[in-house]
């Protein structure tokens, strides 16, 4: 299916895209996201504030560190 960046202009191919998917524009390197208007697929560009949002992570994993310890007698 062919795109065209809205950042550049550039038109490229991409196989198996769906909404919401995000792409990199092969020309300008922008970060674009899929969207959908009717049953036709178009791209957007990606706002820099929300391009990744690494939320701290809060989650600690329990970290089972099994030592095995070889002791020689
Ligand atoms: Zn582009």
């Amino acid at each position: 299916m062919e795109f065209e960046c809205p950042v550049c202009g550039a038109v490229f191919d991409i196989e198996d895209v769906e909404e919401g998917d995000e792409v990199r524009c092969p020309e300008c390197g922008a970060l674009l996201v899929v969207m959908k208007k009717g049953k036709k697929l178009y791209l957007e560009p990606v706002p820099e504030e929300e391009e990744e949002e690494w939320e701290e992570e809060e989650e600690e994993w329990e970290e089972e560190e099994e030592w095995e310890e070889e002791e020689e007698f």
